[in-house]
């Protein structure tokens, strides 16, 4: 993972759009090596702590979709920016079943799902805003108890639950890989999460699209795409540094013995 020296923060439109060409060529690259087709890789901008002017540099310069990783932060945002109605938001972050009220509200894709009481909820309020919603289902693919998710032992048995919530358009898994520097930990973790994808493919019930893999962030996303991401979360290679270190979003914790 490069050291977040690395990242320049955008304070201009020009800045952005260098941020994004450089982000959009390593994309390209990794795509290259893969034998993949680059148009097979959506960039998610994720723009969690960032203001209110930053952002709407990052919209001039092209950005149409942030991902926010807190319910409240994102709403709050969603509604000053509302002005900017082509602008899509999707919430990257576990979500309490009290705060689903919110996504429902102005969310257009939630990348999280993890409990079947956040479904029912997500579900009724949506059939009530009239509106649908892209989902992602959540799986812990580094055994870290830390980490939201579902085990990959328990994701096709969700799933399966998952056609009675007539909201919710499902597309496929997202996870966030164990945090290292060393790829040798973080692919293995890519890798799972493309197998179970595979393996629902065949197994998901009608209805349950299992297209997408959301995995990879600005450390980690070209090995993320050679293992078959078709959706990259890209912070700080677009923003710049985050000053509070991931710890803050994500409390270590030793990785728990139970199997996957
Ligand atoms: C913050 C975040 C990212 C992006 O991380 P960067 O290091 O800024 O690229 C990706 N996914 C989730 C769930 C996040 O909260």
């Amino acid at each position: 993972m490069p050291a977040t020296d690395t990242y320049c923060t955008a304070h201009s439109i020009d800045d952005f759009r260098h941020n994004l060409a450089t982000v959009q060529r390593r994309i390209a690259e990794a795509c290259k090596r893969a034998g993949r087709d680059p148009q097979t890789v959506r960039l998610l901008p994720v723009s969690k702590t960032i203001p209110e002017d930053r952002l709407r540099l990052a919209y001039a310069a092209g950005c149409r979709q942030m991902g926010e990783n807190k319910v409240q932060e994102a709403l709050r945002k969603a509604e000053t920016m509302s002005d900017l109605s082509d602008l899509r938001w999707s919430v990257i972050g576990h979500l309490q079943t009290n705060k689903a009220k919110y996504v429902a509200r102005f969310a257009s894709e939630f990348q999280a799902l993890d409990n079947l009481r956040v479904a029912q909820e997500l579900d009724r309020r949506l059939q009530a805003e009239g509106r649908g919603l892209d989902v992602l289902v959540q799986v812990n693919t580094s055994r870290e108890s830390s980490k939201f998710g579902l085990p990959p032992d328990e994701v096709l048995a969700f799933v399966r639950q998952l056609p009675a919530f007539t909201s919710l358009r499902v597309h496929g898994l997202m996870t966030l890989a164990v945090f290292s520097p060393d790829l040798a930990l973080v692919r293995p973790c890519f890798v799972k999460l493309r197998h179970l994808r595979d393996q629902l493919r065949q197994e998901a019930p009608d209805g349950i699209d299992m297209t997408d893999l959301s995995m990879g962030m600005s450390g980690d996303f070209e090995a993320a795409i050679e293992e078959g991401a078709t959706i990259v979360r890209v912070g700080q290679a677009i923003f710049g540094p985050r000053a509070l270190p991931d710890s803050h979003y994500w409390p270590p914790s030793n990785p728990t013995t139970s199997p996957s």
